[in-house]
């Protein structure tokens, strides 16, 4: 069990990692709506994400019940009781993580780690939507549908330095907020598809005269160029600047 002070602070991330980490369910309880002891309304917060995130396990074939978010103020000893056995008996009628949903081990593993492994993209992609704030609970529950979450994963998108522009500005490995991009003076920039969190910095701030930075939707990356292909090897400037050779 995780104890956090408010339900604002549940990330989809802690869910996703505890369903990883082979928990069975994860329970969120949180003040009731209007009663947020932070006057954040975190509450909201958290009923807009885990709509989100039963979508997304609905995609990869989890069985959304494993998630469930109640309101219990913290003088409802009974109803707290209440719920929580009744949650536990859920997930006995449901079994292991997985296996009532016909996924084999190996099979949740890789989804699990997929979609942990995008989840700053999936918050980046649907921020505009996790802002929402509808007025009723019937509201919250149309805000994500099935299908824009199949083409979020459809339509992954990837970064990726075409060799051939770019300038070894260093601007972007800079920038990057994970350290993804390897490179450093006179050499041709990579970026690392596993350290990458699609944050799109790196497109956004390459100088418009490189357009060194590609943007790939739902299509794999060129694989990067070799180390020892790397190095810029420039023009005397007064011949013709810093261009490669
Ligand atoms: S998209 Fe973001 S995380 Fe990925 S390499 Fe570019 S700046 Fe780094
Ligand atoms: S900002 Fe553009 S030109 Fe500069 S190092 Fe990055 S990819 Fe290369």
């Amino acid at each position: 069990m995780v104890r956090l002070m408010c339900t604002g602070r549940v990330d989809l991330s802690f869910i996703f990692r505890a369903f990883a980490k082979g928990m069975d369910g994860v329970f969120i309880g949180g003040c009731w709506p209007g009663e947020c002891h932070y006057i954040t309304d975190g509450n909201y917060h958290a009923l807009n994400m885990v709509h989100l995130c039963k979508k997304i396990m609905e995609y990869i074939g989890l069985n959304p019940e494993r998630l469930r978010l109640e309101w219990i103020s913290a003088s409802e000893g009974i109803r707290f009781a209440e719920v929580m056995n009744d949650f536990s008996n859920k997930l006995s009628e449901l079994g292991p993580i997985g296996k009532s949903e016909g996924l084999d081990e190996n099979e949740l593993k890789s989804k699990l780690e997929m979609v942990n492994k995008l989840i700053p993209y999936i918050k980046l992609v649907k921020r505009d939507k996790l802002a929402l704030r509808p007025e009723t609970e019937e509201e919250y529950a149309r805000i994500y549908t099935s299908e824009e979450i199949e083409e979020l994963f459809s339509k992954v998108v990837s970064y990726y330095i075409d060799p051939e522009k770019c300038q070894a500005c260093q601007i972007c490995r800079r920038k990057c907020p994970v350290e993804a991009i390897e490179g450093g003076k006179n050499l041709i920039h990579v970026i690392d598809q596993d350290k990458c969190i699609k944050c799109g910095t790196c497109f956004e701030v390459c100088p418009p005269r490189f357009a060194a930075v590609q943007k790939f939707s739902g299509e794999p990356v060129p694989p990067p160029i070799p180390a020892d292909k790397r190095t810029i090897e420039r023009k005397s400037k007064k011949k013709g600047g810093e261009s490669k050779k």
